[in-house]
């Protein structure tokens, strides 16, 4: 068994944070590559490191001085060094750091050495090699990850038994140093477990894994066990915060499961992510796995007459759409109506000259265009063999007096939506949280 292990900002905040890690690592045996962050806030209000250190380059660049706020990264370094007892000088690294932002270096390398001297103690602590992840993690000279010159590096990676290894970045061809869009820690991680064929991915956190729903609307939400792949994007697509899809990917291609896991309570189950085809009889007797929702949309409905006998008419709505610039969100359609389901930004100063082509070139009997929708998502794979689910959900609305506006479910048949006003949303999300949970 062989696992990588992320930790983010929070897990790393300070010497206490540090000790937790310790702990949890030297649990384990198979946990043998440790992806870390920089320091993130230890209290609310307090500093992340990455935000000082891009402040430290971006007051350079405007011919400021910077010292205020790079005594406070030095501090924070210096002092989990100190209270761990640490052999590293990280004084000089420091230096080295302050005159390459003293001699205009870019945001990116500046922001990188958050995780880079963090990788350098926690190395230090737990007494695994330290690996520098511009060693193989690669960039293309457009700041794109470059898969493949990465996969090429694999073999950087597997001279180390264990490791610790710096999130957040890589380098170019040439050598300069680039990182991911913020949160990038986690993609480093992701990329280091596939490369190592690890058995699972760990991301470690200040949460003990993903909730039903959104705890602002349910606040006893219940945490997610295990979800698939393929439920998680219906959830995520449709606004539950999870990981970031790019940090999602490495590891979904190579079937790796991903564990989301809490240091600050890390006997608590967590969540597992699974590949689809890893999910067990008990996933698939689970007649609903979360709930997710977004507000801001609007549904234009078209009626016409024996409209499915109208072989052009979806293909002129599909041109419309397109030449206007707008992508519908869904599409429901039935006999003599279709539906188009649009994100509010994408209908800004659209929606006079949709209109008008839509009546010129689609001649419909009637139009009716309702706003202030909000998208309810109910998804869950044992759908298909829970039948009687639908029927459950819509008692569930009924009972708590939301009129639905839309119903669409997906081919995949994994994932319900309903449109309601925006203002039954809560109360619908909590509804169909309660039949459900
Ligand atoms: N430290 C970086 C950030 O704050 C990357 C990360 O934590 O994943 O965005």
């Amino acid at each position: 068994m062989l696992k990588t292990v992320k930790f983010g900002g929070s897990s790393l905040a300070s010497a206490e944070q540090f000790q937790k890690v310790k702990a949890i690592v030297e649990r384990d045996a198979a946990r043998r590559y440790v992806v870390v962050s920089a320091p993130g806030k230890r209290f609310p209000g307090d500093d992340k490191i990455t935000d000082l250190l891009y402040r430290c380059q971006a007051l350079r660049a405007l011919d400021a001085p910077f010292d205020a706020e790079f005594s406070k990264i030095a501090e924070r370094f210096i002092g989990i060094r100190d209270a761990l007892h640490l052999d590293v000088c990280i004084e000089a690294e420091l230096d080295e750091i302050r005159s390459r932002i003293e001699a205009g270096t870019t945001p990116d390398y500046a922001a990188s050495r958050g995780e880079y001297l963090n990788g350098k103690l926690l190395s230090a602590y737990l007494g695994f090699d330290f690996l520098d992840a511009a060693e193989f993690i690669r960039f293309r000279d457009d700041g794109a990850f470059d898969d493949d010159a990465t996969s090429l590096r694999q073999g950087a990676l597997l001279l180390h038994e264990r490791a610790v290894i710096p999130g957040f970045y890589g380098r170019t061809r040439a050598g300069a140093i680039r990182t991911f869009s913020r949160g990038g820690s986690d993609i480093t991680g992701a990329i280091t477990a596939r490369l190592s064929n690890s058995d699972v991915y760990e991301n470690w956190t200040d949460v003990s894994g993903f909730l039903m729903t959104d705890p602002r609307i349910v606040p006893d939400a219940k945490v997610i066990e295990t979800v698939t792949y393929s439920e998680l994007r219906e959830l995520s697509y449709m606004g539950a915060t999870v990981l970031h899809e790019d940090s999602i990917f490495p590891v979904r291609k190579a079937r790796i499961p991903i564990h989301v896991l809490n240091t600050n309570e890390p006997e608590a189950r967590g969540t597992m992510i699974v590949p689809d085809s890893m999910a067990t009889d008990k996933e698939h007797a689970r007649p609903l796995t979360g709930i997710a929702g977004r507000r801001g949309y609007t549904v234009i409905t078209l009626t016409k007459d024996n409209l499915h006998n109208d072989l052009g008419f979806s293909y002129r709505l599909m041109g419309i759409l397109a030449r206007n610039g707008i992508s519908a969100e869904r599409m429901p359609s039935g006999i003599d109506t279709v539906s188009l389901v649009i994100d509010d930004k994408r209908l800004t100063g659209k929606m006079d000259q949709l209109y008008h082509d839509i009546m010129i070139e689609c001649s419909p009997d009637t139009v009716e265009i309702a706003s202030c929708i909000a998208l309810i998502a109910s998804v869950g794979i044992g759908m298909v063999r829970n039948p009687a689910v639908a029927a459950k959900l819509f008692s569930a609305l009924s009972d708590a007096e939301v009129n639905a506006r839309l119903i669409d479910q997906d081919s995949n048949e994994m994932n319900i939506i309903i449109g309601v006003e925006q203002r039954d949303f809560e109360r619908a999300v909590e509804a169909i949280y309660r039949a459900f949970a």
